[in-house]
């Protein structure tokens, strides 16, 4: 029995001194070195990576996630609200989201059709993405419905050049009245909409021609850059009186009545592209420039 105790005590005492042996080990360090185990360049990595979380966290509050997460989701069965009347879309112009209104833009406009040359044109300015502006003759229309009906589908516009292309400054102003509001209920009933602007034949106004212009509600819409196509009847001059005189937010007038005027605009419109313009209608010139057409007053170009 006493044997037994004995060595119970011895086996007490050997358990005792294995866990002091092993306490000491562990508490001096000496056994398990924590240091060696984190390298130094990982400490600094994870000290960088953990200032660059909080930087991130203060920098870049979750401002714009948060709110969301309070706020209620907007009730997607209710149409949203608009300030914009339908009277105020039916008189907005056109408007091309391939515009930038920071870059250039001119506006070609051709006079005296509808004619063969307009199709050609149209399929031009398609070919490049651009547009244009179309003053018709009014006694050109009938046969030629078509031709407005594809120039307003293509992006381009259509506006008034009187009904006969008779100098409006020999005429009295009810006789130049009928000749704006004749041409322009013809327009209208071919493409649906009046426009708000016609082109005198020549250029030509006088204040007579401006209160008459006022009366039938139109503005005036002349030229800055004059391709004198009637003139030279040359492809050649028609593309270097453009180009030469080309500029931002200017109106070019040239006629679609001509072949070779179809033929310069083959050279004239890819040039212009390439030289950053872009092709818009008189609408689109007048819209970006903030202008507001006033009807009885002329207008060359969007700066003047
Ligand atoms: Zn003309």
């Amino acid at each position: 029995m006493k044997l037994k105790i004995m060595n119970l005590l011895v086996i007490v005492y050997a358990v005792m001194v294995a866990v002091t042996v092993l306490w000491i080990l562990v508490g001096s360090g000496e056994g398990i070195n924590t240091d060696e185990r984190i390298p130094e360049a990982a400490s600094v990595e994870f000290t960088a990576a953990t200032v660059a979380a909080a930087t991130i966290e203060v920098s870049e509050p979750p401002v714009s996630t948060v709110p969301s997460l309070t706020q209620p989701l907007p009730d997607l069965t209710e149409p949203p609200e608009t300030t914009t009347t339908q009277e105020e879309v039916a008189t907005m112009p056109p408007f091309h989201n391939n515009i930038d209104p920071s870059k250039p833009m001119i506006a070609l406009s051709f006079d005296d059709g509808p004619a063969d040359a307009t199709l050609r044109i149209l399929d031009l300015l398609e070919k490049y993405n651009s547009r244009a502006t179309f003053f018709v003759l009014g006694e050109r229309i009938a046969g030629r419905e078509f031709i407005l009906e594809r120039t307003v589908k293509s992006g381009s516009e259509v506006a008034g050049h009187t009904w006969t292309h008779r100098n409006l400054a020999h005429l009295n102003e009810k006789q130049i009245e009928k000749e704006l509001l004749d041409t322009n209920k013809k327009i209208e009933s071919v493409i649906g909409t009046a426009p708000s602007f016609y082109r005198p034949p020549f250029g030509v106004f006088n204040d007579k021609v401006k209160n008459a212009s006022r009366n039938a509600g139109l503005a005036i819409v002349n030229w800055s850059v004059d391709a004198g196509d009637w003139r030279s009847r040359s492809a050649d001059c028609i593309y270097d009186a453009i180009i030469n005189d080309a500029h931002n937010y200017a109106i070019v007038i040239s006629h679609d009545l001509y072949d070779f005027t179809a033929d310069a605009m083959e050279r004239v419109i890819p040039e212009l592209v390439e030289k950053g313009y872009q092709l818009v209608t008189i609408s689109e010139l007048m819209y970006y420039c903030n202008v507001e057409l006033e009807a009885g007053k002329v207008y060359f170009c969007g700066l003047y």
